[in-house]
């Protein structure tokens, strides 16, 4: 399949992720040893933004850290993240910082992409040594993919998820290893029926696992109309948003498509009730903020969906906060 332009602007769009990211780092939201090595121009976002970005990065931090700590109670080895269309999300990198997490890691993307970070990361020693041992992994930037013992970088377009299947297999990826799948901001930006087929090819092919989205909602507001038309204005169109406008769309994208049980939650509610008391009275702190009515706008523009498959029994008390 050949690469449009529209293909184009929605790889831009994880260069703006970073950036904002970074942004967020840099006054002190959250700690990320790594994302720098990502961004080749660093640039302020508005206290707004940052703070968006934050409670995007810590509910997302906090479902992981559940999932792992779920799966260990539970006698769990080993568990597989799958990060789909993981751009140059430096999450690995900072989990493995500490010490080896027994996570192996698997990111997908675009070609063009995943090219890119297979540079950067060839390029950045600090990167190069949280792969491990140099003579048990390999770098290829050419062909945008590293496999290395924990962390498998891989090229690929999710509208074909059956060679995405066959790149992860080729991989080492585990399908009975209890999966924690990612789609930050990823599925929004495709069309309704490839997306569902790649909920679909996931819930058919993963017994235990758990399939985490983020991404936009209610569109036909005056504020997601305006959200909608400021992402096309830039070429990058929501196409899958006309499928999954609210929740409880996006609960039933899962379990029409192979998934036993899905929930889903507004990040105004995760944000008030959710989120960590300590850390938010700790940011709000960090910069002057009198944008309280858009604040709450964005925040109910946008969701976390937490999709379970129970083949074990393993994760019979895992769910959305
Ligand atoms: N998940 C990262 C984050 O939140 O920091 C990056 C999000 S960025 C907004 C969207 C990413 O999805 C881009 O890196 C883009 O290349 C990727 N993407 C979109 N459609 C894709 C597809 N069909 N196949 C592979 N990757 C895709």
């Amino acid at each position: 399949r050949s690469l449009n332009t529209s293909d184009l602007s929605v790889q831009r769009t994880n260069d703006d992720a970073q950036v904002s990211k970074l942004s967020c780092v840099n006054k002190g939201y959250f700690r990320d040893d790594y994302i720098r090595y990502f961004v080749r121009r660093a640039s302020r976002r508005s206290p707004l933004i940052n703070r968006g970005y934050f409670s995007r990065v810590l509910a997302l931090r906090q479902l992981l850290q559940d999932f792992h700590a779920h799966l260990t109670s539970k006698g769990a080895e080993t568990i597989q993240v799958l990060s789909l269309g993981a751009g140059f999300d430096t999450s690995f990198f900072n989990l493995q910082a500490p010490g080896p997490s027994g996570v192996r890691w698997f990111e997908v993307d675009f070609k063009e992409v995943t090219r890119r970070k297979a540079a950067i990361i060839a390029a950045s020693e600090p990167l190069r040594k949280l792969l491990g041992p140099q003579d048990r992994h390999r770098i290829h930037p050419d062909e945008g993919r590293i496999v290395a013992e924990a962390y498998s970088l891989l090229p690929g377009d999710l509208r074909d998820t059956k060679a995405c299947q066959a790149t992860l297999e080729a991989a080492g990826f585990d399908p009975a290893c209890p999966t924690y799948v990612l789609a930050e901001c990823v599925l929004v930006y495709m069309e309704p029926e490839d997306s569902a087929s790649v909920v679909r090819w996931l819930g058919q092919w993963l017994r235990t696992a758990a399939f985490v989205v983020y991404e936009q909602i209610r569109p036909h507001d005056a504020f997601g109309k305006q959200m909608i038309s400021n992402l096309e204005a830039r070429g990058c169109p929501l196409k899958g948003i006309s499928a999954t406008k609210d929740t409880a769309s996006h609960i039933r994208r899962f379990t029409d498509n192979g998934w036993e049980r899905a929930d889903a939650k507004d990040m105004s509610t995760i944000y008030r009730v959710h989120l960590d008391a300590s850390e938010k009275r700790r940011t709000e702190s960090l910069e002057i903020f009198d944008e309280f009515e858009e604040w709450h706008m964005i925040q109910d523009h946008y969701c976390i969906v937490v999709a379970v498959n129970d083949g074990s029994g393993k994760l019979k008390d895992f769910g959305l906060f």
